[in-house]
């Protein structure tokens, strides 16, 4: 049972602000995530969105009708539709100021969706920059969304899939398919649910292993003028990595919370509660973006305070490091900006942001050579070998990605 309700896949809806990732996820879910352009307007800060949907199957329906978001059957009211899947949706902010919300999503993703929008030339800097994203971080499960064609005339669709064809020519994705699709008008949504069954699979999973999960949010889900006798304590969402959690878990955060300046102490406390969107379960593995309910005091979870730590149980989180050493590589020029950049080689002190899991954190160079790096960090993380690193510089008053690295021991 538990199989049916916790989705199997996280899959991350990523592109240029404005190309329809939200609308996407809507046609995918039949819910909004967050209205990122919007919240960006009016100046509030962006978090992740996350949303589950379900691929559901109809025997007897022609490919591709035959699968569709919700229980019905396109064909046949008279048919039984079959829960195929359920899948969790991470909607990355596609506006060049986010990509750091972007990275610290893209941790947790098994395979994405590139929405490119048809009626813009392709690609556009933050299009190149999320796609250069996967391949750092080694998510090669990939399908490719031409969105908005029911804005543009045929010949500007084939023409916008030739520059995506072009645009992903000579690289790891020269193959993944590219759909045709509008995401307001709800068309192709069906063919794109059949790219993603076969393109982006479950990935194996350990479950035996000692339980870890990257947080992603973090949540004070009280109501303003709830009684305090109706108060619940602080929730963390994020994905399992390996293992599970059960409800009344001890559990250990890490990191955890800054008490000097350069020190933070783990926090310990006891799961009361475990949710994957709207179904609350007993049990939790990977696959899906899962909300675990604490005694902590919600002060501590409230406005993503959380983010970037990594749980286990207690005494069986990997240490917490003040200063990361990686191999690095470095791009040839600066992604993301619509000027060509070249990118400078690193220099000892300077300042450079790392991605690392779900956690950001800043951070001066200590020392160089021309494999590795060695960075004392602002902000403790949790890393172990083999973990992957992204590596940004501040260049005209933004971060921009510069290369990456991967952790050897
Ligand atoms: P995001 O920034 O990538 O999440 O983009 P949104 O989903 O917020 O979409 C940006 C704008 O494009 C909104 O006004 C949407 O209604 C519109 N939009 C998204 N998908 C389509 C589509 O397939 N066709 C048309 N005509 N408009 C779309
Ligand atoms: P919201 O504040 O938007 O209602 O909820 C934020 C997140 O916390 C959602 O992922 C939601 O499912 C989760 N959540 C809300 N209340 C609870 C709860 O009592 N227990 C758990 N485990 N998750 C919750």
């Amino acid at each position: 049972k538990l199989e049916k309700i916790q989705p199997e896949v996280n899959i991350g809806v990523i592109g240029h602000v404005d190309h329809g990732k939200t609308t996407l996820v809507q046609a995918l879910t039949g819910t909004w995530t967050m209205r990122h352009s919007e919240e960006i307007k009016r100046g509030m800060t962006i978090k992740l969105g996350y949303a589950d949907g379900e691929v559901w199957e109809c025997e007897g329906c022609e490919f591709p009708e035959n699968y569709t978001p919700e229980p019905v059957c396109e064909c046949s009211p008279n048919l039984k539709p079959k829960l195929i899947r359920r899948i969790s949706y991470v909607d990355a902010p596609g506006h060049e100021i986010l990509m750091a919300t972007m990275l610290s999503g893209a941790a947790l993703i098994d395979g994405a969706i590139l929405v490119i929008a048809a009626n813009e030339a392709a690609p556009q800097p933050q299009t190149l920059e999320h796609f250069l994203a996967l391949d750092i971080l080694g998510i090669r499960n990939l399908v490719i969304v031409q969105n908005k064609i029911d804005v543009v005339s045929t010949e500007r669709a084939k023409e916008s899939y030739n520059e995506i064809r072009k645009f992903i020519s000579n690289t790891w994705a020269e193959k993944a398919p590219i759909i045709p699709v509008s995401s307001l008008k709800r068309v192709n949504i069906d063919a794109l649910l059949a790219a993603i069954e076969k393109y982006i699979p479950t990935p194996k999973k350990d479950y035996n292993k000692d339980p870890l999960m990257f947080v992603v949010r973090s949540f004070d889900v009280n109501k303003p003028g709830t009684k305090p006798e109706d108060l619940v304590g602080g929730v963390l969402g994020g994905s399992i990595i390996q293992g599970k959690f059960k409800i009344g878990d001890e559990i250990e955060i890490s990191p955890g919370t800054q008490i000097s300046e350069n020190k933070y102490e783990p926090i310990s406390t006891e799961i009361t509660s475990l949710r994957f969107g709207k179904y609350e379960v007993e049990e939790a593995k990977p696959g899906g973006l899962v909300a675990i309910g604490t005694k902590l005091d919600p002060s501590l979870t409230k406005s993503d305070n959380l983010v970037g730590n990594i749980i286990g149980k207690p005494g069986s989180i990997p240490p917490a490091i003040n200063e990361l050493e990686f191999e690095y590589h470095l791009f040839k020029n600066v992604v993301g900006s619509k000027e060509e950049i070249k990118v400078e080689p690193l220099m000892k002190n300077e300042i450079l942001m790392l991605a690392v899991g779900t956690s950001l954190t800043i951070g001066t160079i200590n020392s160089i050579s021309k494999e590795a790096v060695s960075v004392k960090l602002k902000r403790p993380v949790v890393a172990w070998k083999g973990l992957r690193v992204a590596m940004s510089r501040r260049i005209a008053g933004r971060w921009r990605l510069i290369g990456w690295g991967l952790i050897n021991n």
